[in-house]
């Protein structure tokens, strides 16, 4: 059985005198006393330090060696410790990149749920994509008008340019004897030559088939027959058919030639329309940290460093050739100056004219390359013209390479005076790649969600609707992101957005996202510290945070709360007021029991200002919860002596 007690013998780490107390497990404890009485030395310094420590110890050999030795804190003996987690207010060692989405793991959960129930809509053109069975095609394909004519039709061509001969010739060898050539449907024995240089849409006439009761078994075999030609694709094309179908779209169906009608079916996660196939989305593909989630062009940053061309031509009135481009420190040698001229020939400008007189097309030649495009250069020379081809990389793309290669600091720095830093011009600050974003829960993506405030994301998933499978499917992610936005609506956080980055969140905010995820782990057995968890809360949101304390405290758990705020006392099992005085006058016991046996205690100043016949004096400036320095010391004894 677990001791009842964390039983502490002979503290002295800090100021503290030697001290020895026992602690009632499972309970709530509130240890207070003016500033620098000793609290944090005791609750940090050494309870905390020493579970720290004993959790190290317990680790294998091999993983110590790379988490090195915690100093022992001066005490003699503790027992009765739980592992230990500490929540304090500042945090070093976050990331900068962690959000309050991440720090909560609320972005875990988003992409858990996302990639299960979210809708992929074609980057491209917007569109659902679904990957849908045989049976689901077959049923699709049924849910057509009694009495529809329509041909089955395998996709095999789609706008590629060619004469396609032998696919023909390898057609007819496989027994089918219509094809849908450019929109016209014509026997393959009688193919009309077809244009070596434009583009051609051909699809292979599996069947031709109308709708009735007995169609299943032939469509079957025909929808099979279609994907396995069409690579998992296949066209189903309503032609003329009698009844309600012709006057519903009389225009759209009265030709074989017009293709407006068609019907695009898929086994792939593709968009029929644009031809893109996908792999469906995984959680990996909705993180900007996983090479499948991240924007490729800033890597997952959402903003690039890169050269910028105003800085790079800090003189506009200079020539190409005089240097303009100031990063270009040397005079540019002949074949350099050979490649540079094969490129004004090709754009049409002259290199000696001055840079801010250039076309916006000439700039960009020069800065950012002509891509493809193969440029004839010149090499002139006594022996006379050597030409040679190639293409063209751009200015910028040489200073990247240098950038990157640059082994010193200095060099590097350099070129930074040239570079800025500006949103991702492709995800615009949104991290993921286009696929990413372009997958849907309730019309948003996993980016708007995380610009939503906390309250305003908890009202969109409480109304979310979804089908009875979906909402199977999604239940527990669902069920935790909700409890977590529940835990940070709690301590009074709702204004917060998941986007949020660490570094810009006050110390009580990061506190209590921390602790708000500390309550969504939901661990048992865990002695948790608090800092001054009340700081910077009004009353009606630390009640909540309260709360959330005792919440902690019922799922099993030790909470030990260093405080100075009355109403955290009020609500604790337990309180330890250390005292007398700050500094070298402190680091004792001065009570220790519940509120009421602190109110009777005399010596107690806590006691007496519980009571209501004194006022503590809370310092406006707390300090940071490691050991005071001297002058903050000396700061408070002025202000107890006053007292
Ligand atoms: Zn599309
Ligand atoms: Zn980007």
């Amino acid at each position: 059985m677990e001791p009842a007690t964390i039983t502490v013998k002979g503290a002295r780490e800090h100021n503290l005198r030697d001290i020895s107390l026992k602690l009632p497990r499972g309970k709530l404890i509130c240890l207070t006393g003016v500033s620098g009485s000793g609290k944090s030395s005791f609750a940090f310094d050494t309870l905390f330090a020493e579970g720290q420590r004993r959790y190290l110890e317990s680790l294998s050999s091999y993983a110590r060696q790379f988490l090195g030795q915690l100093p022992k804190p001066d005490v003699d003996q503790i027992s009765g410790l739980s592992p230990a987690i500490s929540i304090q207010q500042k945090t070093s060692g976050w990331n900068p990149r962690s959000t309050v989405g991440t720090i909560t793991q609320i972005n875990d959960y988003l992409r858990v749920l996302f990639a299960r129930v979210g809708s992929q809509h074609c980057p491209k053109c917007g569109q659902v994509i679904s990957a849908q069975t045989r049976e689901q095609i077959i049923a699709r394909i049924l849910s057509l008008p009694k009495q529809t004519r329509f041909l089955v039709l395998a996709p095999v061509v789609r706008g590629q340019k060619g004469e396609y001969k032998d696919l023909f010739a390898d057609m007819i060898r496989q027994g089918y004897a219509r094809a849908r050539v450019d929109g016209e449907v014509v026997s393959l024995s009688d193919v009309p030559k077809l244009a070596r240089h434009i583009r051609h849409h051909i699809e292979i006439v599996i069947d031709r088939l109308i709708i009735q009761a007995t169609l299943r078994p032939r469509l079957a075999e025909a929808v099979e027959a279609a994907l396995k030609l069409g690579n998992g694709t296949l066209i189903v094309h309503p032609v003329e058919s009698p009844g309600a179908t012709k006057k519903e779209k009389p225009k759209k169906r009265t030709s074989e030639k017009d293709t407006s009608g068609d019907i695009l079916l898929s086994s792939h996660y593709a968009c029929t329309t644009c031809d893109l196939s996908f792999e469906p989305p995984t959680p990996q593909l909705l993180s900007f940290n996983a090479p499948s989630g991240m924007c490729p062009t800033c890597d997952g940053m959402g903003e690039t460093f890169d050269f910028d061309p105003e800085l790079l031509v800090p003189d506009p009135k200079k020539s190409f050739l005089k240097l303009a481009i100031a990063p270009m420190r040397t005079r540019i040698g002949r074949w350099r100056r050979h490649i540079y001229r094969g490129v004004a020939n090709h754009v049409g400008f002259d290199l000696n004219t001055p840079w801010q007189k250039l076309s916006k097309k000439a700039k960009n030649a020069l800065l950012y390359g002509l891509g493809d495009t193969h440029i004839t250069f010149e090499w002139r020379w006594s022996g006379g013209v050597w030409r040679h081809g190639a293409t063209f990389d751009g200015i910028i793309a040489d200073l990247r390479d240098k950038h990157r290669k640059a082994k010193s600091s200095f060099v590097r720095a350099y070129y930074e005076k040239y570079m800025q830093r500006r949103s991702c011009p492709d995800c615009h600050g949104g991290r993921l790649n286009t696929q990413a974003l372009a997958v849907r829960l309730g019309g948003l993506n996993i980016n708007d969600i995380s610009a939503l405030s906390i309250h305003e994301a908890r009202t969109f998933f409480s109304q979310l609707k979804l089908s009875q499978t979906q909402q199977y499917i999604a239940e527990e992610a669902l069920k935790q992101i909700s409890g977590r936005l529940g835990f940070l609506c709690d301590v009074g956080l709702s204004y917060l957005t998941l986007e949020r980055t660490a570094p810009t969140l006050s110390g009580g905010e990061s506190q209590r996202i921390r602790l708000a995820s500390q309550i969504g782990a939901g661990l048992v057995g865990v002695l948790y510290i608090l800092d001054e968890p009340s700081i910077g809360l009004h009353a009606r949101d630390n009640d909540k945070l309260l709360q959330s304390l005792c919440h902690l405290r019922d799922m099993g758990n030790t909470v030990i709360v260093v405080e100075h705020d009355e109403q955290t006392m009020r609500i604790a099992d337990e309180i330890v007021d250390f005292g007398p005085g700050p500094g070298v006058r402190g680091g004792k016991i001065m009570a220790q029991g519940s509120l009421q046996t602190l109110m009777r205690n005399k010596s107690s100043i806590t006691g007496r200002y519980l009571r209501g016949q004194e006022r503590i004096d809370i310092p406006t400036k707390r300090r940071p919860v490691v050991k005071p320095t001297a002058s903050t010391t000396k700061q408070r004894k002025t202000k107890a002596s006053k007292r």
